[in-house]
């Protein structure tokens, strides 16, 4: 049974209802509709052909809607393009409405740069450093750069400025706008891209209100870095989007920003995705590199909930075959993970932090359930949970027997898809505690995780409790 959860992202690859059941049946967890690219409207219909297909294969996937966040973009330069040499210095100009090779326009009011800034333009392909000033901040309209790594730059390439400098940070209010529309379109989840701080996780939060799709916060700004455990305490989950990491940070910090931000999250219970050209390769050709399947591996090591597929599936020459690959990989990575011994250290790691007294119920009730079912050698962790808090707070410490979730949503069936380790099922509500262990014990027989002579740990809260937490854990031996 593969523990860490698989994300493809739609395109036109795959978002016929035969692709799209393709993917469903090669192990795809959680589709990602990404609205960077394409109508809005046109996207978000695909929620219901998703739904559609999942319902007719019997398996629950979820959405996600990956919000676009500000693009800011460079003025056109000549339709042939222009190369730009390293050594050259440019002026970049605010409201210029084309662009050379010595004046390039930026779509900005005013500029906030000092020298050292790097800016960076066409996803990579050019980097500019800002010389000269007073090493003081703000240049007004105007700033100039020297080219650090020559390039092309043709039509209107995207710029990236360092954090603060002008540029603003996602959500942008087209894109509350559009979480609202992926949230009525019936979007499990909704990734925020390019926050910089814990508030602009908290805007999207509060636009989308109490019944609402879980907020994926993506980092992949400096100051999302720096402000990960903030970001962590608001957003339900988190991505650590490389792509973009890679062009706002120097690429050779990424691997190690990646396996802070993974432990980060499990710390913190959330569930955290990696991704971004996991297997890139497998766009066009039939097989990944060698150091691609690595990768795979060492973000399983890593511990991370879910590992995705951007361009492989969307535009990539076989999705579903792209999806097969990395379940592959992922399941016999998992065989040689180290779950026990990352789940004694996340015990300390979590009692040494200040934590509200039902997050320490919740964490010492879900170390019990693990460590009780090691020791007996349980056949499952049931975890009977309204909401997916408790199955998330139970998979933080990876354990190595089966995890089923027993919930009355269904809601919280697919928006635990995106747990390490959760299998969800939809079971009756329960009004006490009894019930509750017994619905469980009964789900744990029909989902085939538990049979008669097995011992099962459940896990729960006492009902209707205004102030929830983990505070039930009992032994149950099946006769
Ligand atoms: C990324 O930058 O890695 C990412 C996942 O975001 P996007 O695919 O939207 O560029």
């Amino acid at each position: 049974m593969r523990r860490t959860k698989i994300v493809a992202s739609i395109g036109p690859a795959s978002w016929s209802e035969p692709a799209l059941r393709k993917l469903i049946a090669a192990g795809a967890d959680v589709l990602r509709i990404n609205l960077s690219h394409g109508e809005p409207e046109a996207q978000l219909a695909l929620v219901d052909r998703i739904r559609r297909v999942s319902a007719e294969e019997h398996r629950e996937v979820g959405v996600l809607v990956d919000l676009p966040g500000p693009k800011l973009r460079m003025a056109a330069f000549p339709d042939a393009g222009v190369e730009l040499v390293a050594g050259h210095e440019v002026e970049l100009r605010c409201g210029a409405e084309t662009s050379d090779a010595d004046v390039i326009g930026v779509d900005l009011e005013e500029l906030d740069l000092t020298a050292g800034d790097r800016v960076i333009g066409g996803d990579g392909a050019v980097v500019l450093e800002v010389v000269g000033g007073d090493g003081e901040r703000s240049w007004g309209t105007s700033a100039r750069a020297v080219v650090r790594r020559g390039g092309r730059l043709q039509g209107r390439p995207g710029i990236h400025l360092p954090d603060g400098a002008g540029g603003v940070a996602g959500p942008t209010p087209r894109d509350l706008a559009l979480a609202q529309q992926a949230h009525e379109a019936g979007a499990d989840a909704v990734a925020a891209s390019f926050v910089q701080h814990a508030s602009d996780v908290q805007r999207l939060l509060d636009t989308l209100g109490d019944d609402r799709p879980q907020v994926i916060a993506k980092i992949e700004t400096a100051s999302a870095v720096e402000e990960a455990d903030e970001i962590l305490a608001v957003a339900d989950a988190v991505m650590v989007a490389r792509g973009d990491l890679g062009i706002r940070l120097p690429l050779e910090d990424v691997p190690h920003v990646q396996k802070r931000l993974v432990r980060a999250a499990i710390t913190a219970g959330r569930p955290v995705i990696t991704a971004t050209q996991m297997l890139e390769s497998m766009v066009t050709a039939a097989y990944p590199t060698r150091a691609e399947v690595s990768d795979v591996a060492n973000a399983v090591f890593d511990g991370t909930d879910a590992v995705m597929l951007s361009a492989e599936t969307a535009v990539g020459a076989d999705p579903a075959e792209a999806v097969a690959v990395m379940a592959s990989v992922v399941t016999r990575a998992e065989r040689e993970a180290d779950y026990m011994q990352w789940g004694a250290k996340l015990g300390k790691l979590r009692r040494s932090r200040p934590l509200p007294t039902t997050a320490r119920i919740t964490d010492a009730t879900c170390e019990g359930a693990w460590r009780a079912a090691t020791n007996v050698g349980a056949a499952a962790i049931v975890c009977c949970t309204p909401d997916g808090d408790i199955a998330r707070a139970i998979a933080r410490f990876r354990p190595t027997v089966p995890v089923l979730a027993v919930t009355p949503s269904e809601r919280t069936v697919r928006a635990l898809s995106l747990a390490w380790g959760v299998t969800a099922v939809k079971g009756p509500d329960w009004a006490t505690t009894d019930e509750m262990v017994w619905f469980g014990t009964e789900e744990a027989v029909n989902a085939g995780v538990a049979r008669p002579g097995d011992v099962i740990v459940v896990v729960g809260g006492y009902p209707g409790d205004p102030e929830p937490a983990a505070d039930m854990l009992r032994v149950v031996r099946l006769r």
